[in-house]
């Protein structure tokens, strides 16, 4: 039985009640982070907690705790559960309010904490890569919801996801309104030619990664030099490798895109180091959950 951090309280999964009025439920108010945990150890939580800071300030949601004590209660809700390798996930909404927009009706900020499994894709596609798709819905503009904010607000990507469902891929590619490629709807994407790799800029749209910013520090490792520069699907096409980020799915290879084999339409060799080095800093780096 799995044990939620709701406002604070540890309680039975089937207990972990959310009043109908909430308007995170209500509207999508809200924001989250989804976290990994290998082995005893938090992977990057600090960065975790800092982006959930940082999307609740734009939206002017006040977090009720620290961000010490959010990060306190993330461990503790694992120490609880037994759960040494996990994928965590904290929620933090408006709270309940009435049926009106009105954040004001709102007076206190729900949060809950869940710490559970992800396997977000078979070992297939990290052994022999993945097909993704161009979709039709393009990324939220930044002046409209802006991306680098995490909000429970996902329609935008969840439409992407509808799309690339349909057309049987496993990952939607989404652009911005120009046809600038931005990222997936749940990872960054990233193209290896040559020696360089390349990201688009943040700039542009798209969600400052926690494991887009663990692989360009790694990329120097790996033999690669990293840039953030504006992609577009020609680019794609015709890189070396491909391969996308993300807490849940980590470094997974793209060998297809909308029906263009990508370099020998294998893992490359780079996409490979770096999951390589990835996995190593997992084992190894991390906030103790005892
Ligand atoms: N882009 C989007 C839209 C996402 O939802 C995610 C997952 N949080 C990412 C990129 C990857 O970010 P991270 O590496 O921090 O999980």
């Amino acid at each position: 039985m799995l044990l939620i951090n709701l406002n604070g309280r540890l309680v039975p999964e089937e207990k972990a009640l959310i009043s109908v009025f909430d308007h995170g439920l209500l509207y999508g108010d809200g924001v989250f982070e989804g976290i990994r945990a290998y082995n005893g150890r938090v992977f990057k939580l600090d960065q975790h907690i800092r982006r959930l800071y940082r999307s609740a300030k734009t939206i002017l949601l006040v977090i009720p705790l620290t961000q010490k004590e959010m990060s306190q209660a993330v461990v503790e809700t694992l120490k609880a559960n037994h759960l040494k390798d996990a994928y965590i996930r904290v929620v933090v909404t408006r709270g309940k309010g009435d049926l009106g927009l009105d954040p004001r009706k709102c007076p206190k900020p729900t949060y809950f904490i869940i710490a559970s499994r992800i396997q977000l894709y078979p070992k297939e596609f990290y052994e022999k890569g993945m097909e993704i798709i161009t979709v039709p819905t393009r990324r939220n503009g930044v002046e409209m919801l802006n991306p680098a904010v995490k909000s429970l607000n996902y329609l935008n990507n969840i439409m992407a996801k509808i799309e690339g469902n349909n057309a049987g891929a496993a990952e939607a590619l989404m652009l911005n309104e120009e046809g600038l490629v931005l990222e997936c709807t749940g990872e960054n994407i990233f193209a290896v030619s040559g020696k360089k790799l390349v990201t688009p800029p943040l700039y542009l749209g798209v969600l400052e990664g926690v494991t887009r910013d663990v692989v360009m520090e790694l990329s120097s490792q790996a033999g690669l030099v990293p840039f953030e520069e504006l992609l577009t699907r020609h680019d794609l096409f015709n890189a070396d490798e491909v391969f996308l980020t993300g807490t849940a799915a980590e470094i997974v290879p793209v060998t297809k895109i909308d029906g263009r084999v990508i370099g020998t339409g294998r893992p490359g060799p780079y996409t490979r180091k770096l999951m390589s080095l990835f996995r190593k800093l997992t084992e190894r780096e991390g906030t103790p959950i005892d």
